[in-house]
This record gives C-alpha cells, sequence and structure tokens, in this order.
C-alpha cells in the first residue's frame, strides 16, 4: 500500500509550527487510540500512520529529509520502525502539558502495557510474611516454599474487572483519563489537571462487570511461593521480593512480598553477628594434662586440642566456623570457651586423694599478670 503524504496524514500545512504539529497529532491520537476502538485494525493502522507522520514531522532532521526525499528518505525502515512501545513512549512527551508540565506521575504513561492499553498505576498492597530458620538453614542458605493467603488476579476476566472486555469511554474525562478544570482567580484563568476520579485516571469504565471478581479484576486465593533464602541473614532482617505481593485492582502492577527473618534459638550455639559462641566443659585432669576433645560445629563435629595447663575461661578460636556473611564477605568464627568442670559433690576416698594432691606446691595458685588482669581477659575474647 502506498504511504500517504504525512501532511495529509496529520491535516497540516508544509509551514506547520511544532505547536500546530502536536495539536493535530495529539487530535488524531485521542481519535484513533487502541482503547477507543478495541479490536478495530483500521483504527489501529490510521493510529501508527499518525505516529509515525508525527515522529519524522516533529523531528527537525527528519523533517529536512522527507521535504526533500519524501517517503524514499526513510527507505530501509528508517521512520517506519515504531512499534506500539515506542509511540507510547512518545506519548510522554506529546501529553506533558496535558500534566502541568512534568512531575505528574499519577500515570503509568499510556497504555504501556502489552496491549497498548491504558493503565493507572493502581498498585497492589505489600504482603508480609515470617520465615523462621534454624542456625543450619542460616549457614547454608535454603529454598521455602510458603503457602500464602492473597490476592490474584481474576482468571474470569483476566484481571481487567470487565465481563467479555467490555468497557465504555469514560463519559467525565473523554477517554483521557485527565479533568480541566478552567477558574477565575485575580491573577486571571487558572487551569489544573487532575486525574479523572470517575475513571480513576484509566478513561474508560467498565460497561458489564465481572461476577466473579465484582468488576475488582481480583480474587483472594492461596499461593505457594517458593523463597530462596541466602545465607547469613539474621533475626529482624527483611527480603522482599518484587511483585510477588498482592495484585493490584485491574491489572496495574503487584505489590511486593516481604519476608522477615525470624532466627530459632539455637540448643547448643549463641550468634553475634557471623561469630558463634559455644560454651565447652572439660574435666581437671583434661585442663591439666591437656587432651584431645570433640567441639560441635553447625557443619558436623571437630577435634579440638586442649594444651597441657590450660585455664578455665580460656577461649579458642576456630577460624570460619562461624555464619557466612550475608553480602558475601567471607565467614565468622565459633569462639570455644574452656570451662573446667568442677565436682559438686565428692566421695571420702576423692576428698582424701584431692587432699593430697592440694599439699603439692604446684597446685597452688599463681596466676601470670595477664591471668590476673581482667581487661587481658577480655581482649583475649574479642581478638
Ligand atoms: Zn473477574
Ligand atoms: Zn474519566
Amino acid at each position: 500500500m502506498a504511504k500517504r503524504d504525512y501532511y495529509e496524514v496529520l491535516g497540516v500545512s508544509k509551514n506547520a509550527t511544532p505547536d500546530e504539529l502536536k495539536k493535530a497529532y495529539r487530535k488524531l491520537a485521542l481519535q484513533y487510540h487502541p482503547d477507543r476502538n478495541p479490536g478495530d485494525k483500521e483504527a489501529e493502522e490510521k493510529f501508527k500512520e499518525a505516529a509515525e507522520a508525527y515522529d519524522v514531522l516533529s523531528n527537525p532532521d527528519k523533517k529536512a529529509k522527507y521535504d526533500q526525499f519524501g517517503h524514499a528518505a526513510f527507505e530501509g525502515g528508517g521512520a517506519s520502525n515504531m512499534n506500539m512501545n515506542d509511540i507510547f513512549s512518545q506519548f510522554g512527551d506529546l501529553f506533558s502539558d496535558f500534566f502541568g508540565g512534568g512531575g505528574f506521575t499519577g500515570f503509568g504513561g499510556f497504555g504501556r502495557g502489552q496491549q497498548g492499553h491504558r493503565r493507572a498505576t493502581m498498585r497492589g498492597s505489600n504482603l508480609r510474611i515470617k520465615v523462621k530458620l534454624t542456625l543450619e538453614e542460616i549457614d547454608k542458605g535454603c529454598e521455602k516454599k510458603i503457602k500464602v493467603a492473597k490476592y490474584v488476579p481474576c482468571k474470569t476476566c483476566g484481571g481487567t474487572g470487565a465481563r467479555n472486555n467490555n468497557y465504555d469511554v469514560c463519559p467525565h474525562c473523554h477517554g483521557t483519563g485527565v479533568v480541566t478544570e478552567v477558574r477565575r482567580t485575580l491573577l486571571g484563568q487558572m487551569q489544573t489537571q487532575s486525574v479523572c476520579s470517575h475513571c480513576g485516571g484509566e478513561g474508560r469504565i467498565i460497561k458489564d462487570k465481572c461476577h466473579d471478581c465484582n468488576g475488582e479484576g481480583i480474587v483472594r486465593s492461596e499461593e505457594v511461593i517458593t523463597i530462596n533464602i541466602p545465607a547469613g541473614v539474621y533475626d529482624g532482617m527483611q527480603l522482599s521480593m518484587s511483585g510477588k505481593g498482592n495484585a493490584a485492582p485491574r491489572g496495574g502492577v503487584p505489590g511486593d512480598l516481604i519476608i522477615l527473618v525470624e532466627e530459632i534459638p539455637h540448643d547448643t550455639f549463641e550468634r553475634q553477628e557471623t561469630n558463634l559462641y559455644y560454651n565447652a566443659f572439660i574435666t581437671f585432669a583434661q585442663a591439666a594434662m591437656g587432651a584431645s576433645i570433640e567441639i560441635p560445629t553447625l557443619s558436623g563435629r571437630v577435634k579440638v586440642k586442649i594444651d597441657a595447663g590450660t585455664p578455665s575461661g580460656k577461649v579458642l578460636r576456630l577460624k570460619g566456623k562461624g555464619l557466612p556473611d550475608v553480602n558475601g564477605y567471607g565467614r565468622g568464627d565459633l569462639l570455644v570457651s574452656i570451662n573446667v568442670w568442677v565436682p559438686k559433690s565428692l566421695s571420702r576416698e576423692e576428698k582424701e586423694m584431692l587432699a593430697q594432691l592440694d599439699k603439692s606446691p604446684n597446685f597452688q595458685p599463681s596466676p601470670s599478670k595477664s591471668e590476673r588482669g581482667f581487661f587481658d581477659k577480655m581482649k583475649d575474647l574479642f581478638n
């Protein structure tokens, strides 16, 4: 099909000003907008034709080429490559003065949706859930499948809320989604634009509501969501999954799923950030003569050597046996506090043996300076 002259398409003269071009195109764009002409192929072609004509004539470079060579200037696809998304993104500029010159965010633009349908940016609400995790799960990271009750798009109407896709153009804003109010003030006439409250900015109203969702486009349902918990998360941390929250009414943007991490207290370990703490109990003989003891870690038991003469309260550091940092900055340590177990009851024979040993000079306390000092012990703990 031969292309129509761009000036003819827009119905303007060769000397049209940018403002006249804009006005002419705006009129056509609204007239042939797909929302107003659902399923009308001819209207869609006209809509595209107008968009292409405006794209060329509003660009001084392209216009000059077109004036000189006509359509031949763009053979090979230069000017006619616009798809519907390009056309809709052009609208932001085209209608910016509708909205008081930018800063207007009530719209998601004109119809960036798949079918080029205009949408108000209705957003689904965020959904909050709690996930309880053991230290073992936190250590490795894990996958949790959680059933959540939430709003999902209505299957009957495809989330539009309209029965059989039946719409009317909004009579209040005539499909533009905005209403203009002119007021007389001391400074003269003032124009204000606002989102049409009748259609919520959608420019159209549902003719026949979907029975299953009462025109809302969303219904209550349950969904099993698979959550990937990264290793190293901590109690009180919030993870968020974008778009996994409640669906929005009539095809808007779904909310997020916010996951609050709750750590189940561990029987054996205490946690401080990425470090773990463990209290080990050894006998007096082990402390005095040295020994090899087994210590539990999150990834199995490990053997640890106790030096002869190890005092109660000594802290051993097992490098890298703590938890991973959630941001990937290595691993913490397992700090093992050594406690020498003191018997709570003794037989007569044991008492006699101990009394014998207690006379030995080796058994008399002779702490070193650092053993006497409280702060040195603390330093030992945190180094
Ligand atoms: Zn429905
Ligand atoms: Zn309206």
